[in-house]
Order: C-alpha cells, then sequence, then structure tokens
C-alpha cells in the first residue's frame, strides 16, 4: 500500500538539520497538507509514498529554506538612495525624509513583493519584518505565499500612519484584530518598536502590554550603535539593554535586533530573560556599527538569528551573502580563524534563527510535522566542485541565484528562475511607478 501525498521532492542529496542532523545521499521528502509527511532516503522509502506532482533534484541539493530574522522589505524602493553614511544621518536627513514622501499602504504593499521576490529567489522562505503599515506588508505576504512574522512599527510622534499616540493606538489593535495570531500560519503578527531613541519608555510598554495581550513577539532595533548607546545613558543614565531590562521590556518573547554595544553583564541580562538577538553583520559594517559579541550570546544560550536588515542598509536580501560575511566578518575582528566556523552560521540562518522567531516547530528544518518550508540548490556550478564539505560550500560559496526551487508551506513558489505565486514584473513595475515621487 502506497500512500497518498501532494508533492514529493528528491534525486539528490538531502541535508535536515533535524536533531540528529540526519543527512541522505539520496534524499527524499513527502509533502502533505503543507506540511511534511515523512523525510528518508529515497532508495528505503521512495516505494512507500506517490503523489501527484513529483520535482526531481536531478542531483541538486534539498535542504531547508532560509530565516531572515530581520528585515524592512518595503524599502527596496530605497535601496541605494543613501549609502556611505553614519546611522543618524542617514537615518535622520535621508531615509526618514524619504519615507515621508512615499510611505503608505501602496508603498508598503508593492516594496514588499519586491523584497518578497528577491527573498524567495534566494532561498528565503521566512522573513521577520519590520516597517509601518503592516496589513499592507501581511497582505503581500499573503499572496505571495512568503512565511513571514510581519511586526508592525512604533515610533514616538506624528507619522505618515497616524497623528498622534491616541490613533497610534488604534492603529496597533486594528492590526492586531485583522491578522490574528494563529500557530502555524504563514503570517504571523508582532510589534516593532523602532529603537530606545526614538520611542520612550512609556511607549514600550503600551506595546509590550499589547504584545502580552495578543501572544505576539515584541522587536526592537537594540544597542545598534555606539552614539545610540551613549545618547540612551545620557537621556535615561543608563545603557539600552539595562534601560528595556528596568522598564520591565524583556522577556522570552523580545527580539533585540543587532545588540551590538552590549557588555558581557548585559548579554547575561538578555540571557536570564530568555530574550533572542538578530544578527545583522553586514548592515551593522555598512554603517560603521560594529560588530555584535555573537560568540558570547551564543555561549550564554541566547538564540541569536541571522538577519539582512533592510534593502536600504545592506543592500542585498540574500541570507548566502551574510552568512559569508558573518563568518569572516567575526574572524576578521578576532583575528581568530576558529571563530564563527560555517555549522554554526547555518544554524543561525536556520533553526536557531527559527527559535529566535518562536517558529521552531514550524520551519528551520525538514522533519515529519513541520511545514514544507525548502529550497533545492543547484550542485551544477564550477563554484560547486569539489564539494567536500556542505558546510563550507553553503556558507563560503553559494549564493542566492544557486536555488533552483522554493517551497513555502508546501506550495512551489519559485522554480527555474521564475516567481510563480504572484506577478514579479508587474509589482516591478508598481514599485518604479511609486518611486518617481522621490
Ligand atoms: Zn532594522
Amino acid at each position: 500500500m502506497t500512500e497518498k501525498v501532494d508533492l514529493i521532492v528528491k534525486g539528490g542529496p538531502l541535508l535536515t538539520f533535524d536533531e540528529e542532523d540526519r543527512r541522505f545521499t539520496r534524499g527524499i521528502v513527502c509533502i502533505k497538507d503543507g506540511k511534511i509527511a515523512a523525510v528518508g532516503d529515497e532508495f528505503e522509502i521512495g516505494s512507500d509514498y506517490e503523489a501527484d506532482r513529483t520535482i526531481d533534484t536531478e542531483g541538486d541539493l534539498i535542504m531547508p529554506g532560509l530565516i531572515n530574522g530581520h528585515t524592512h522589505a518595503a524599502m527596496s524602493l530605497l535601496r541605494g538612495y543613501a549609502d556611505d553614511l553614519p546611522l543618524s544621518t542617514w537615518l535622520f536627513e535621508h531615509i526618514i525624509p524619504a519615507e515621508t514622501k512615499l510611505m503608505g499602504g501602496q508603498m508598503v504593499y508593492w516594496g514588499t513583493l519586491v523584497s518578497v521576490a528577491e527573498m524567495l529567489r534566494a532561498g528565503i522562505t521566512t522573513c521577520a519584518d519590520a516597517y509601518f503599515f503592516a496589513s499592507a506588508a501581511a497582505r503581500a505576504f499573503k499572496d505571495s505565499g512568503m512565511r513571514a512574522v510581519a511586526a508592525q512599527g512604533v515610533m514616538d510622534g506624528p507619522k505618515p500612519q497616524w497623528a498622534d499616540d491616541d490613533a497610534r493606538k488604534e492603529v496597533l489593535r486594528s492590526f492586531f484584530a485583522e491578522h490574528p495570531s494563529r500557530p502555524g500560519a504563514l503570517v504571523t503578527p508582532a510589534l516593532f518598536v523602532h529603537a530606545p531613541y526614538t520611542a520612550c519608555p512609556e511607549t514600550y510598554r503600551q506595546a509590550k502590554a499589547m504584545c502580552d495581550e495578543n501572544g505576539a513577539l515584541l522587536f526592537t532595533h537594540l544597542a545598534e550603535s555606539e552614539d545610540e548607546a551613549g545618547e540612551i545613558t545620557k537621556r535615561y543614565g543608563t545603557t539600552p539593554v539595562r534601560l528595556l531590562a528596568r522598564e520591565g521590556i524583556l522577556s522570552d518573547t523580545f527580539v533585540g535586533v543587532h545588540a551590538v554595544w552590549v557588555q558581557p553583564e548585559e548579554i547575561e541580562i538578555l540571557a536570564q530573560y530568555g530574550a533572542s538577538v538578530v544578527h545583522c553583520p553586514n548592515s551593522n559594517a555598512k554603517l560603521g556599527n560594529g560588530l555584535a559579541p555573537v560568540t558570547a550570546m551564543l555561549g550564554a544560550g541566547i538564540a541569536v538569528g541571522l538577519g539582512t536588515d533592510g534593502p536600504a542598509s545592506n543592500n542585498r536580501q540574500d541570507l548566502f551573502y551574510e552568512m559569508d560575511f558573518c563568518a569572516k566578518g567575526h574572524k576578521l575582528v578576532t583575528r581568530d580563524p576558529a571563530r564563527m566556523d560555517a555549522r554554526t552560521v547555518l544554524k543561525m540562518a536556520l533553526y536557531l534563527g527559527a527559535e529566535a522567531l518562536g517558529l521552531e516547530e514550524t520551519a528551520g528544518s525538514l522533519a515529519p510535522g513541520m511545514a514544507a518550508d525548502m529550497i533545492v540548490l543547484d550542485l551544477a556550478g564550477p563554484h560547486a566542485a569539489p564539494l567536500f564539505s556542505y558546510e563550507s560550500h553553503l556558507v563560503y560559496s553559494a549564493r542566492g541565484g544557486d536555488v533552483k526551487t522554493t517551497i513555502v508551506g508546501g506550495r512551489v513558489v519559485y522554480h527555474d528562475r521564475e516567481i510563480l505565486s504572484f506577478d514579479e514584473a508587474g509589482a516591478l513595475a508598481r514599485a518604479s511607478e511609486i518611486i518617481k515621487k522621490l
């Protein structure tokens, strides 16, 4: 008796990144109702399953989709708009004024779709997005079939999305009402308080209360630059991490993005609260902010994911580049080539990243019951030969353009160089119309 499934992917080496780190020379993944029904050796279990559709990878690698722990997807419209500047000049003199001209539901919807195309093409199946008009971003993720934690941005003062604090509260309330939290759902709602220098403690407390009420994660840019750490100490008499601890913001549903300027004792504080961190080494390098003490954070047991940050500060949303730079950046700064080995970096881009986003039971590895979020990577190129180690290849040699197929929740959203889940050319055309306002 064979078991009927919806989709079978087989015909190449398979890396599961599951708890036992199982690998198969000729693997097979059987998918039913969006989830993985079986994973194994093609010759051992292949005859037990039949499917409406089979993708034969013809020797190419099957692995879990990558997890982009932090981006601002709609900022694809500001890619390359302002480069080679310090964070505060870049943000306050260039990015925010441009956003004020562009921002709205249309900008966020189409800008997000452009980023989704970039990410799906590079094998990213899940991202944690943080931006304003997050309902429009959430719609873009749902329409394109990409898994996302869509976090609504929060900042003090009037913004294109609200006139005052009361209106802001209403925006957050209706966002959660429109996109309720459901386990295993394609889009999970969250809040993103921009940073301790653009949001006061009371704003953090309000956001935290709303997140707790809705079972949602609270993201923030944390201790990103030396200037920020100095400014917060001047304003509040303490560092960003200690300020958020004092105000009752840290918890196991808190995700600190960047965490570059954190002291060893503050790493302990984050670990004690069970907080997660997302490391964005390319963005931190490009804005000249420094390197986060990730080895110490991992040593303290913190779930550290890897993120590209937004397309205006990276400017790529390609985790293969991010993994490469993460490994090399830590070696460069510490002058220790054993630092941040390829295996550790892969964990951050896969299951540690999923854990940081509260998605450890959904994404980041291939095992029965998990969502079928996976990719097929071309191994035929000259940069894949010889292939002594998959870890080495994936971190130091592979690139997003090697991805042939991307599957999210069992749906083939990208295959043979074509986005299948939405009109990519149409989205690019709409986006280029919108930037004419600049
Ligand atoms: Zn960011």
